[in-house]
């Protein structure tokens, strides 16, 4: 991970108590050794604990949701006075206005505060009624719903961590190479390097953005049609890449090798594809043998293609999916 490092790594923003801090209500931490050991390594995380940060301190008596007749409410767990709600909900845009640098945030599951679903709400009663999302966590992605979000205990999940990682720097190579000198060329320019990322994603959406930047664009003004842009890309990367998708998109790449190649490599290379497919070999190996011969003989467009690399290599998260 060199390049990153030697470039800058990105900004991330994170729970602190995954990062090992005692910041728990127990004075504890739940450090995360692969956002520690690994994900440091290309991520410069930035620590938040919404619950220190509005003076709860530690230890502390735990907060949990509760759905009260004034709606949901972050209250103590035994002492109902104890109501955390705005405090909670005011932080989270404290840290949209501050930390516009964050291009993702991996959040700690189960909180009422950081939890981004499947969080305990609870009947006024005391017994669990339904799950949502802690406040802040609630707040924050609605303030900011194209910011690349996860929990950490999803990150286990390959798919869905090489989702969020290839969201992540997406969007940081948004907020660095387009948003400094937006132009309606630099955000077309954006779009074709990313247009086989998109479709393995996304296919309608790969459409979708294709005919807005073509029909609607024009006629909008250069910062709506690059905040409409932002918000429908990021919104359609959420959807986690499959085995078809990602056959779809390599036998589109085939297609730019197909003069170029005799038939007993093309046979090669249709036979890496169909491996993958069907279940027995993961990504790497069919795109390690395209891009070898993307690299030959691929024209500048394929090349400059991000799904050809979307994140350093050494993350080796194409092995695993
Ligand atoms: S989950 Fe969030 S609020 Fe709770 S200790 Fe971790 S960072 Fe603080």
């Amino acid at each position: 991970m060199n390049d990153v490092v030697a470039d800058k790594r990105i900004p991330v923003g994170i729970s602190a108590c995954l990062l090992g801090q005692k910041v728990r209500f127990d004075g504890g931490h739940k450090r995360s050794r692969y956002c520690l050991d690994i994900l440091s390594e290309c991520f410069e995380f930035q620590s938040f604990c919404p619950e220190m940060a509005i003076g709860l301190g530690t230890p502390r008596q735990p907060i949990r949701l509760v759905d009260l007749p004034e709606g949901r409410r972050a209250v103590g767990t035994k002492n109902r006075d104890l109501d955390v709600t705005e405090a909670l909900q005011d932080y989270a845009e404290q840290v949209h206005k501050e930390a516009t640098n964050l291009c993702g945030y991996i959040l700690m599951k189960g909180s009422p505060s950081c939890g981004m679903e499947r969080v305990k709400v609870y009947h006024p009663n005391g017994n669990p009624n339904v799950a949502g999302a802690g406040l802040f966590a609630e707040r924050l992605m609605q303030l900011h719903p194209a910011l690349p979000v996860e929990e950490e205990g999803r990150l286990k999940d390959h798919v869905l961590r090489e989702n969020f990682i290839t969201r992540v720097f997406v969007y940081h190579d948004w907020l660095t190479q387009v948003v400094p000198h937006l132009t309606l060329h630099e955000i077309i320019q954006f779009h074709s390097r990313h247009k086989y990322q998109l479709m393995a994603h996304h296919y309608q959406g790969y459409k979708n953005i294709g005919r807005f930047l073509a029909q609607e664009a024009p006629r909008l003004s250069l910062e709506e049609t690059a905040d409409r842009y932002i918000h429908e890309l990021m919104g359609y990367l959420k959807k986690p890449a499959t085995r078809k998708t990602h056959t779809n998109v390599l036998m589109h790449l085939l297609g730019y090798l197909k003069k170029h190649l005799d038939g007993a490599t093309r046979h090669d290379l249709l036979s890496a594809i169909d491996d993958y497919r069907t279940n027995k070999v993961h990504l790497i190996v069919p795109l390690a043998l395209l891009k070898h011969y993307l690299k030959r003989y691929g024209s500048e467009y394929v090349q400059q293609q991000v799904y050809l690399d979307p994140y350093p290599h050494e993350l080796g998260l194409r092995n695993y999916i």
